[in-house]
């Protein structure tokens, strides 16, 4: 059991945002639990920070532990200001994901390069008030942290998609049959979820790069066939192994920083500030 204390000089190069499914920091070696305070009030747990693979981490289950927090009452701001204040460069998202196509099948991996936004009543920004910025999401992912995951998973004989688009969900229901048949045909999406947004863009802000490593566990709705509960759980369960081991290889590997001409995140506020 981890030593719960708070240590304002506590620092992590890489923050890791587990879904559903990965709750558990007990990947994490020589783990501290630290309790952050920010403006935007609690983020959803302690978060773990120790090492894994040999560098800094900083573990946050989205949901806190127990699954406590449902998608749309997650505080995202006071969860991604956390993880900036600790210090790091780096967020990876894992996240549990509906699919529609069916040639992304349960099992698989989806590492999105777009996302569309069905939420309704989230905190989107950090620029509330006092200063203005409008963020570039035209390519909302970090280029150098996506190839990196899509890299690791074909490494490990994992089945991956390399692009895809996400649409996210207000939640916490599911969506109706005819929204999903909307998703799929008229939007075009690949993955439907529930936790993506604003987590992406609010990284952006805090100009961290940030990439998700998508989990899919089902059919949604628009398929004749979903899976039973059942399925969704043992198909969940061997993700999050994998997802593990995903993790463990692209921690291991990441630079510092992102190499010259990678990806431009940290600086996406350059051009955004009025
Ligand atoms: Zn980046």
């Amino acid at each position: 059991m981890a030593l719960k204390i708070s240590i304002p000089e506590a620092k992590a190069e890489i923050g890791i945002i587990g879904g559903s499914g990965l709750y558990d920091p007990d990947f994490v070696v020589n783990p501290v639990q630290v309790k952050v305070y920010t403006p935007y009030g609690q983020p959803s747990d302690y978060i773990t920070v120790g090492e894994m693979a040999g560098r800094k981490v900083a573990f946050l289950p989205r949901h806190g532990r127990g699954h406590r927090i449902p998608p749309h009452r997650i505080n995202y701001r006071a969860n991604i200001y956390a993880l900036a204040s600790l210090g790091v460069k780096w967020i990876i998202s894992v996240s549990a994901v509906g699919s529609l196509r069916e040639d992304i099948a349960p099992g698989h991996f989806v590492v999105p390069d777009q996302f569309i936004d069905m939420t309704k009543k989230r905190e989107y920004t950090f620029f509330d008030e006092g200063v203005v910025a409008h963020v570039s999401m035209a390519d909302p992912f970090c280029e150098c942290l996506r190839k990196r995951l899509i890299d690791a998973a074909r490494r490990l004989g994992v089945s991956v998609h390399g692009k895809g688009t996400y649409v996210c969900i207000e939640g916490p229901r599911f969506s109706t049959r005819a929204e999903s048949r909307v998703w799929k045909e008229v939007f075009k999406a690949d993955i439907v979820g529930m936790t993506l947004v604003p987590e992406v863009n609010l990284a952006c802000e805090a100009q961290i790069c940030y990439a998700t490593l998508a989990m899919v566990t089902d059919y949604d709705v628009w398929a004749e066939h979903p899976v039973t509960a059942e399925e969704v759980v043992r198909i969940m369960n061997a993700n999050v192994s994998k997802a593990r081991e995903i993790l463990r290889i692209v921690v291991k590997e990441l630079p510092a920083e992102p190499e010259a001409g990678e990806c431009s995140c940290c600086q996406s506020l350059k051009t955004a500030l009025m």
